[in-house]
């Protein structure tokens, strides 16, 4: 876990826990780009939930978009996926109200770790960076480096 690292699930893949001191619980959250030769929605980007209470296994409920947006699978809506996407779109009014969220990066592309510090700032480990043109930076990174500085 790196808690000063800049991360939004719009530049970067990896693991988000989301911790409420308050009750003890936590949810884990995982982002990962599905490899380019799978069956099922190769290429996108797809969150997973694992949670404490009820769960074992990670569930995948959803895709991220471009713009850092959760859309949460048809099946799942109107129901507490909606509020899990809305954590991850949006975690500023869940910080306010005193979650903690910390996570562990990975690389949009290829899932691995994280480790050079450009790598740690853009999402994208420097083997994928080589591979693809460069995106543009995101502003969300700077939402959520604000909700860790409240944190
Ligand atoms: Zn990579």
């Amino acid at each position: 876990m790196c808690d000063s690292s800049p991360f939004s699930i719009r530049t970067h893949n990896g693991t988000i826990t989301v911790n409420n001191p308050a009750t003890g619980n936590y949810r884990m959250f995982r982002v990962r780009t599905q490899a380019e030769k799978a069956q099922f929605a190769a290429g996108e980007r797809v969150v997973s939930v694992k949670d404490s209470s009820t769960d074992e296994n990670w569930r995948a409920f959803g895709f991220v978009n471009d713009d850092g947006k959760v859309v949460v699978w048809k099946k799942f809506r109107g129901t507490v996926y909606d509020v899990y996407g809305r954590m991850l779109s949006n975690p500023v009014p869940f910080v306010e109200k005193g979650a903690v969220y910390q996570w562990e990066a990975r690389c949009r592309v290829c899932n691995k770790e994280l480790t050079t510090p450009e790598s740690i700032e853009t999402g994208i480990g420097p083997v994928c960076a080589k591979r693809r043109p460069k995106r543009q930076p995101m502003s969300h990174g700077r939402q959520m480096r604000q909700a860790a500085l409240v944190i």
